[in-house]
């Protein structure tokens, strides 16, 4: 995904103060080190990028990202958790097997049916998750 990064980092960290969350120095070199690469990530990788903070900062810095929905968490690796930055209020991902390009899509038709699975299934539905792995054009 391809998006400018000082308007994506005022966003986030508006988000942050409006939820409560105090912006250090700190948490803004780490939303900066996400946003530099416009690329998945994981918490290894910024801890090397960051050699400075401590692991279980950013930890922490990740987990209020993910919290607020800055950041998307994304099942592509037994081992490691990637992340990817967040640009839109609720949306899925294709994700390029090759490139590991994201994009966002709203599937629309999964949400309405979703809903109506609501009445046949017995409990509430919080969340959902729906990926689509892909071939990109570039990578095809
Ligand atoms: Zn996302
Ligand atoms: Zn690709
Ligand atoms: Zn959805």
């Amino acid at each position: 995904m391809v998006y400018d990064q000082i308007e994506v980092a005022n966003t986030i960290i508006n988000k942050m103060n409006s939820s409560g969350y105090s912006v250090t120095n700190t948490r803004r070199r780490i939303i900066a080190e996400i946003l530099r690469n416009q690329k998945i990530f994981t918490s290894e990788e910024l801890t090397k990028a960051l050699p400075n903070l401590g692991r279980a900062t950013i930890y922490r810095t990740l987990k209020i990202l993910n919290e607020i929905g800055s950041i998307c968490k994304l099942n592509i690796s037994e081992e490691n958790n990637f992340y990817t930055v967040s640009l839109s209020d609720h949306h899925h991902h294709t994700i390029c097997k090759k490139c590991n390009e994201i994009k966002e899509i709203n599937l629309i038709s999964v949400e309405k049916s979703i809903r109506q699975l609501d009445k046949k299934i017995d409990g509430d539905i919080i969340s959902h998750n729906l990926d689509i792995f892909i071939v990109c054009t570039k990578c095809s």
